[in-house]
Protein backbone atom coordinates (compact mmCIF):
# COMPACT_ATOMS: atom_id res chain seq x y z
CA UNK A 1 0.00 0.00 0.00
CA UNK A 2 0.74 3.51 -0.52
CA UNK A 3 0.30 5.38 2.45
CA UNK A 4 1.88 5.74 6.06
CA UNK A 5 0.12 4.40 8.81
CA UNK A 6 1.07 7.25 11.16
CA UNK A 7 -0.92 6.35 14.24
CA UNK A 8 -3.42 3.68 15.68
CA UNK A 9 -7.03 5.64 17.00
CA UNK A 10 -8.29 5.55 19.83
CA UNK A 11 -11.37 2.88 19.99
CA UNK A 12 -14.83 4.24 20.15
CA UNK A 13 -15.29 3.25 23.77
CA UNK A 14 -12.05 4.98 24.45
CA UNK A 15 -12.97 8.70 22.72
CA UNK A 16 -16.28 8.03 24.51
CA UNK A 17 -14.81 8.00 27.90
CA UNK A 18 -13.04 11.19 27.26
CA UNK A 19 -16.72 12.98 27.57
CA UNK A 20 -19.11 10.56 28.84
CA UNK A 21 -22.89 12.03 28.89
CA UNK A 22 -24.63 12.26 32.22
CA UNK A 23 -27.43 9.81 32.90
CA UNK A 24 -29.45 13.34 32.68
CA UNK A 25 -28.43 13.96 28.74
CA UNK A 26 -29.01 10.20 28.54
CA UNK A 27 -32.64 10.59 29.96
CA UNK A 28 -32.33 14.05 27.20
CA UNK A 29 -31.34 12.63 24.41
CA UNK A 30 -33.94 9.67 24.28
CA UNK A 31 -36.96 12.24 24.85
CA UNK A 32 -35.42 13.83 21.43
CA UNK A 33 -35.21 10.19 19.89
CA UNK A 34 -39.09 9.52 20.45
CA UNK A 35 -40.19 13.34 19.29
CA UNK A 36 -38.29 12.55 16.23
CA UNK A 37 -39.45 9.28 15.99
CA UNK A 38 -43.36 9.65 16.49
CA UNK A 39 -43.27 12.83 13.94
CA UNK A 40 -41.89 10.04 11.28
CA UNK A 41 -44.22 7.31 12.08
CA UNK A 42 -46.73 9.85 11.40
CA UNK A 43 -48.06 10.00 15.21
CA UNK A 44 -47.41 13.50 15.39
CA UNK A 45 -47.50 16.32 12.69
CA UNK A 46 -45.06 18.45 14.54
CA UNK A 47 -42.24 20.23 11.70
CA UNK A 48 -38.93 19.32 11.72
CA UNK A 49 -36.42 21.71 10.89
CA UNK A 50 -32.76 20.27 10.27
CA UNK A 51 -31.32 23.45 10.63
CA UNK A 52 -27.38 25.36 10.71
CA UNK A 53 -23.94 25.64 9.40
CA UNK A 54 -22.69 23.68 6.11
CA UNK A 55 -20.28 23.14 8.50
CA UNK A 56 -19.28 23.19 12.15
CA UNK A 57 -16.05 24.94 12.13
CA UNK A 58 -15.52 26.26 15.70
CA UNK A 59 -16.85 25.35 18.54
CA UNK A 60 -17.05 28.52 20.30
CA UNK A 61 -19.57 30.21 17.23
CA UNK A 62 -21.79 26.53 16.98
CA UNK A 63 -22.48 26.56 20.55
CA UNK A 64 -23.12 30.01 20.28
CA UNK A 65 -25.28 29.39 17.17
CA UNK A 66 -27.47 26.90 18.93
CA UNK A 67 -28.07 28.73 22.15
CA UNK A 68 -29.75 31.10 19.84
CA UNK A 69 -31.88 27.62 18.14
CA UNK A 70 -32.74 26.92 21.83
CA UNK A 71 -34.69 30.32 22.29
CA UNK A 72 -36.32 30.08 19.28
CA UNK A 73 -37.27 26.20 19.82
CA UNK A 74 -39.01 27.22 23.15
CA UNK A 75 -41.21 29.71 21.25
CA UNK A 76 -42.58 27.30 18.48
CA UNK A 77 -42.46 24.06 20.24
CA UNK A 78 -45.86 23.42 19.63
CA UNK A 79 -45.21 23.41 16.30
CA UNK A 80 -41.71 22.66 15.39
CA UNK A 81 -39.00 20.02 16.20
CA UNK A 82 -35.39 21.75 15.23
CA UNK A 83 -32.51 19.55 15.02
CA UNK A 84 -29.75 21.34 14.88
CA UNK A 85 -26.90 20.91 12.20
CA UNK A 86 -23.57 19.46 13.63
CA UNK A 87 -21.62 18.62 10.42
CA UNK A 88 -18.40 17.81 11.30
CA UNK A 89 -17.16 15.94 8.21
CA UNK A 90 -17.41 17.09 5.01
CA UNK A 91 -17.69 15.78 1.38
CA UNK A 92 -15.48 17.54 -1.36
CA UNK A 93 -16.65 17.03 -4.53
CA UNK A 94 -12.54 16.96 -5.85
CA UNK A 95 -11.36 16.10 -2.40
CA UNK A 96 -9.61 19.18 -1.89
CA UNK A 97 -10.84 21.91 0.89
CA UNK A 98 -11.77 21.66 4.51
CA UNK A 99 -13.21 18.19 5.18
CA UNK A 100 -14.45 19.46 8.36
CA UNK A 101 -13.51 19.23 12.41
CA UNK A 102 -12.58 15.98 12.22
CA UNK A 103 -10.02 16.27 9.58
CA UNK A 104 -8.64 20.09 10.89
CA UNK A 105 -10.19 20.74 14.23
CA UNK A 106 -8.19 24.23 13.55
CA UNK A 107 -9.08 25.08 10.35
CA UNK A 108 -6.22 27.69 9.94
CA UNK A 109 -4.19 24.44 11.37
CA UNK A 110 -2.57 21.63 9.55
CA UNK A 111 -5.14 18.36 9.46
CA UNK A 112 -4.73 15.78 12.42
CA UNK A 113 -7.14 13.76 12.92
CA UNK A 114 -7.24 11.82 16.19
CA UNK A 115 -7.46 15.53 17.60
CA UNK A 116 -10.07 16.08 15.44
CA UNK A 117 -11.74 12.82 16.47
CA UNK A 118 -11.90 13.91 20.22
CA UNK A 119 -12.95 17.47 19.29
CA UNK A 120 -15.94 16.59 17.18
CA UNK A 121 -17.15 14.41 20.22
CA UNK A 122 -16.15 17.35 22.88
CA UNK A 123 -18.12 19.30 20.46
CA UNK A 124 -21.48 17.06 19.91
CA UNK A 125 -21.29 16.78 24.08
CA UNK A 126 -20.82 19.83 24.83
CA UNK A 127 -23.78 21.01 22.65
CA UNK A 128 -26.10 18.64 24.30
CA UNK A 129 -25.13 19.72 27.64
CA UNK A 130 -25.47 23.56 27.30
CA UNK A 131 -28.64 23.39 24.93
CA UNK A 132 -30.52 20.38 25.43
CA UNK A 133 -30.48 19.30 21.77
CA UNK A 134 -28.96 15.90 20.37
CA UNK A 135 -27.99 17.06 16.81
CA UNK A 136 -27.77 15.82 13.25
CA UNK A 137 -24.71 14.88 11.62
CA UNK A 138 -24.00 13.09 7.95
CA UNK A 139 -22.58 9.89 8.21
CA UNK A 140 -19.74 10.54 5.77
CA UNK A 141 -17.41 7.45 7.41
CA UNK A 142 -20.20 4.70 8.37
CA UNK A 143 -16.83 3.37 10.54
CA UNK A 144 -17.00 6.50 12.64
CA UNK A 145 -20.64 6.53 13.55
CA UNK A 146 -19.96 4.86 16.76
CA UNK A 147 -17.37 7.49 18.24
CA UNK A 148 -20.73 10.12 18.22
CA UNK A 149 -23.77 7.22 18.48
CA UNK A 150 -24.76 7.95 21.68
CA UNK A 151 -25.02 12.13 20.79
CA UNK A 152 -26.92 12.03 17.70
CA UNK A 153 -30.81 12.41 16.83
CA UNK A 154 -30.45 12.44 13.13
CA UNK A 155 -27.87 11.32 10.31
CA UNK A 156 -28.07 12.26 6.75
CA UNK A 157 -26.59 10.08 4.25
CA UNK A 158 -25.22 12.63 1.28
CA UNK A 159 -25.37 13.07 -1.99
CA UNK A 160 -21.94 11.79 -2.88
CA UNK A 161 -22.47 8.67 -0.40
CA UNK A 162 -25.76 7.58 -0.93
CA UNK A 163 -25.18 4.67 -3.78
CA UNK A 164 -22.48 3.00 -1.07
CA UNK A 165 -23.37 0.03 0.42
CA UNK A 166 -21.63 0.22 3.79
CA UNK A 167 -24.05 3.29 4.12
CA UNK A 168 -26.56 1.57 3.54
CA UNK A 169 -26.02 -0.96 5.73
CA UNK A 170 -24.84 0.80 8.72
CA UNK A 171 -27.87 3.20 7.96
CA UNK A 172 -29.74 -0.08 8.61
CA UNK A 173 -28.26 -0.76 11.90
CA UNK A 174 -29.56 2.83 12.98
CA UNK A 175 -32.43 3.16 15.63
CA UNK A 176 -32.26 7.50 14.70
CA UNK A 177 -34.18 8.92 11.46
CA UNK A 178 -31.35 8.35 8.49
CA UNK A 179 -32.12 10.96 5.47
CA UNK A 180 -31.24 9.21 2.35
CA UNK A 181 -30.28 12.21 -0.21
CA UNK A 182 -31.17 12.22 -4.03
CA UNK A 183 -27.71 11.24 -5.83
CA UNK A 184 -26.50 14.56 -7.43
CA UNK A 185 -27.29 13.48 -10.72
CA UNK A 186 -30.82 13.80 -9.40
CA UNK A 187 -32.00 10.09 -10.17
CA UNK A 188 -34.38 9.51 -7.26
CA UNK A 189 -34.82 5.49 -7.84
CA UNK A 190 -30.67 5.54 -6.30
CA UNK A 191 -32.45 7.37 -3.52
CA UNK A 192 -35.46 4.96 -3.11
CA UNK A 193 -33.00 1.63 -3.44
CA UNK A 194 -30.76 3.39 -0.48
CA UNK A 195 -34.08 3.86 1.72
CA UNK A 196 -35.08 0.48 0.61
CA UNK A 197 -31.71 -0.85 1.68
CA UNK A 198 -31.68 0.43 5.13
CA UNK A 199 -35.01 -0.64 5.99
CA UNK A 200 -34.04 -4.05 5.70
CA UNK A 201 -31.97 -5.79 7.40
CA UNK A 202 -28.96 -7.13 6.60
CA UNK A 203 -25.69 -9.35 7.77
CA UNK A 204 -22.09 -7.91 7.15
CA UNK A 205 -18.51 -6.82 8.62
CA UNK A 206 -18.75 -3.94 10.50
CA UNK A 207 -15.98 -2.61 13.16
CA UNK A 208 -14.23 -6.08 12.78
CA UNK A 209 -17.38 -7.66 13.84
CA UNK A 210 -19.96 -9.60 11.75
CA UNK A 211 -22.85 -8.14 12.45
CA UNK A 212 -26.59 -8.32 11.77
CA UNK A 213 -28.69 -5.36 11.23
CA UNK A 214 -32.40 -5.00 12.74
CA UNK A 215 -33.28 -3.01 9.32
CA UNK A 216 -34.59 1.15 9.99
CA UNK A 217 -38.39 1.57 9.88
CA UNK A 218 -36.97 5.73 10.10
CA UNK A 219 -34.57 5.42 6.95
CA UNK A 220 -36.83 8.35 4.52
CA UNK A 221 -35.67 10.77 1.56
CA UNK A 222 -34.18 14.30 1.52
CA UNK A 223 -34.65 16.30 -2.15
CA UNK A 224 -31.48 18.34 -2.19
CA UNK A 225 -32.06 19.69 -6.14
CA UNK A 226 -29.06 18.18 -8.72
CA UNK A 227 -27.14 18.99 -11.29
CA UNK A 228 -28.07 18.32 -14.80
CA UNK A 229 -26.01 17.20 -17.79
CA UNK A 230 -24.64 20.81 -18.37
CA UNK A 231 -23.86 20.73 -14.76
CA UNK A 232 -26.56 23.53 -13.83
CA UNK A 233 -28.36 23.30 -10.94
CA UNK A 234 -31.82 21.79 -10.76
CA UNK A 235 -34.24 22.02 -7.91
CA UNK A 236 -36.40 19.42 -6.90
CA UNK A 237 -38.75 20.65 -4.32
CA UNK A 238 -41.62 22.20 -6.59
CA UNK A 239 -45.18 20.88 -6.26
CA UNK A 240 -44.15 18.25 -9.02
CA UNK A 241 -41.60 16.88 -7.56
CA UNK A 242 -43.32 15.96 -4.75
CA UNK A 243 -46.37 14.72 -6.24
CA UNK A 244 -43.57 12.66 -8.33
CA UNK A 245 -42.12 11.52 -4.82
CA UNK A 246 -45.58 10.39 -3.20
CA UNK A 247 -46.72 7.76 -6.20
CA UNK A 248 -43.00 6.44 -5.76
CA UNK A 249 -43.26 5.85 -2.43
CA UNK A 250 -47.04 4.35 -2.77
CA UNK A 251 -45.63 1.95 -5.76
CA UNK A 252 -42.73 0.87 -2.78
CA UNK A 253 -42.88 -1.44 -0.49
CA UNK A 254 -41.53 1.03 2.07
CA UNK A 255 -42.76 2.29 5.72
CA UNK A 256 -42.82 5.37 6.94
CA UNK A 257 -43.07 7.17 3.81
CA UNK A 258 -41.27 10.42 4.64
CA UNK A 259 -39.14 13.10 3.20
CA UNK A 260 -37.05 16.42 4.20
CA UNK A 261 -36.82 18.66 1.42
CA UNK A 262 -33.30 20.49 1.79
CA UNK A 263 -33.51 24.20 1.00
CA UNK A 264 -30.32 25.02 -0.26
CA UNK A 265 -27.64 22.96 -2.28
CA UNK A 266 -28.60 22.90 -5.29
CA UNK A 267 -32.40 23.08 -5.06
CA UNK A 268 -31.34 26.81 -4.53
CA UNK A 269 -28.47 26.58 -6.64
CA UNK A 270 -26.19 27.76 -3.31
CA UNK A 271 -28.23 31.02 -3.20
CA UNK A 272 -28.60 30.87 0.68
CA UNK A 273 -31.15 34.14 0.48
CA UNK A 274 -33.64 31.97 -1.63
CA UNK A 275 -34.39 29.22 1.06
CA UNK A 276 -37.08 30.97 3.03
CA UNK A 277 -38.89 31.58 0.12
CA UNK A 278 -38.44 27.91 -1.18
CA UNK A 279 -39.54 26.82 2.52
CA UNK A 280 -42.57 28.58 1.99
CA UNK A 281 -43.45 27.49 -1.31
CA UNK A 282 -42.89 23.73 -0.02
CA UNK A 283 -45.82 24.84 2.61
CA UNK A 284 -47.64 25.88 0.33
CA UNK A 285 -47.72 22.54 -1.45
CA UNK A 286 -48.68 21.10 1.57
CA UNK A 287 -51.68 23.25 2.40
CA UNK A 288 -52.73 22.39 -1.61
CA UNK A 289 -52.07 18.60 -1.48
CA UNK A 290 -53.04 16.01 1.65
CA UNK A 291 -50.97 13.37 0.40
CA UNK A 292 -47.80 16.00 0.28
CA UNK A 293 -48.79 17.06 3.54
CA UNK A 294 -48.44 14.11 4.85
CA UNK A 295 -44.93 12.96 3.09
CA UNK A 296 -42.91 16.45 4.04
CA UNK A 297 -41.77 15.55 7.67
CA UNK A 298 -40.04 18.80 7.25
CA UNK A 299 -36.64 20.93 5.85
CA UNK A 300 -33.29 21.95 5.67
CA UNK A 301 -31.84 24.86 6.02
CA UNK A 302 -28.10 26.09 5.82
CA UNK A 303 -27.90 28.17 8.91
CA UNK A 304 -25.02 30.18 10.78
CA UNK A 305 -24.70 33.64 12.80
CA UNK A 306 -23.47 35.64 9.62
CA UNK A 307 -24.95 35.69 5.88
CA UNK A 308 -23.21 34.08 3.26
CA UNK A 309 -20.04 31.99 3.50
CA UNK A 310 -15.74 33.40 3.25
CA UNK A 311 -13.15 31.42 1.92
CA UNK A 312 -11.74 28.43 4.75
CA UNK A 313 -9.12 30.64 6.03
CA UNK A 314 -11.28 33.13 6.58
CA UNK A 315 -11.36 34.60 10.19
CA UNK A 316 -14.91 35.85 10.22
CA UNK A 317 -16.66 34.58 13.49
CA UNK A 318 -20.17 32.37 12.85
CA UNK A 319 -20.07 32.93 9.18
CA UNK A 320 -19.81 29.34 7.01
CA UNK A 321 -16.58 28.51 5.50
CA UNK A 322 -17.99 25.89 3.27
CA UNK A 323 -21.88 26.48 1.63
CA UNK A 324 -23.23 29.65 2.24
CA UNK A 325 -25.45 30.31 4.52
CA UNK A 326 -28.70 32.30 5.85
CA UNK A 327 -27.77 34.58 8.55
CA UNK A 328 -29.22 34.67 12.16
CA UNK A 329 -31.47 37.42 11.67
CA UNK A 330 -33.23 36.10 8.52
CA UNK A 331 -33.30 32.70 10.54
CA UNK A 332 -35.03 33.92 13.45
CA UNK A 333 -37.23 35.70 11.05
CA UNK A 334 -38.14 32.30 8.89
CA UNK A 335 -38.69 30.03 11.76
CA UNK A 336 -41.40 32.13 13.31
CA UNK A 337 -43.44 32.90 10.21
CA UNK A 338 -43.21 29.30 9.22
CA UNK A 339 -44.40 28.51 12.72
CA UNK A 340 -47.27 31.06 12.31
CA UNK A 341 -48.22 29.17 8.80
CA UNK A 342 -48.04 25.21 10.07
C1 LIG B 1 -24.51 19.23 3.22
O1 LIG B 1 -25.59 18.92 3.74
O2 LIG B 1 -23.80 20.17 3.61
C2 LIG B 1 -24.06 18.46 2.03
C3 LIG B 1 -22.79 18.31 1.73
O3 LIG B 1 -25.09 17.97 1.32
P1 LIG B 1 -25.13 17.14 -0.06
O4 LIG B 1 -24.67 15.76 0.29
O5 LIG B 1 -26.57 17.23 -0.43
O6 LIG B 1 -24.23 17.84 -1.05
MN1 LIG C 1 -23.63 22.26 2.63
Amino acid sequence: MNMDFKREMPAANVVRDMYPLSDELIEKKQANDAELRRIFTGESDKFVLVIGPCSADREDAVVDYIERLRGVQDRVADKIVIVPRVYTNKPRTTGDGYKGMLHQPDPHNSPDLLKGLIAIRKLHVDVLTKTGFSCADEMLYPENHRYLADCLSYVAVGARSVENQQHRLVASGLKIPVGMKNPTGGDLSVMMNSITAGQRPHAFVFSGWEVQSKGNPLAHAILRGFANKNGRSTPNYHYEDLQFLCELYEKSSLVNPAVIVDCNHANSGKRWAEQPRIANEVLHSMRHSESIRKLVKGLMVESYIEDGNQKSDGCVYGQSITDPCLGWEKTEKMILELAEQL
